[in-house]
């Protein structure tokens, strides 16, 4: 089947048959989209000036864990 690979098989055996091979593929490639969506958002709001994170002007912004 196009797109799975070996890790693909021993990530569905080591999950003891509860995913599929296929499943797996689909869940990998589910999270891929959903982290570069987040980066396209990361970036969207960084040009509009803004921390995607606490929602504060990015001059307000502390950085890392600013959310905290
Ligand atoms: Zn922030």
């Amino acid at each position: 089947m196009a797109g799975i690979m070996e890790h693909h098989k021993v990530l569905s055996e080591t999950s003891g048959g509860k995913y599929t091979p296929q499943e797996i593929l689909e869940l990998e490639q589910g999270f891929r989209t959903d982290a570069l969506q987040q980066e396209q958002e990361e970036q969207e709001a960084n040009d509009n000036g803004y921390c995607i994170h606490c929602g504060e002007e990015l001059e307000n912004c502390t950085g890392y864990k600013c959310w905290i």
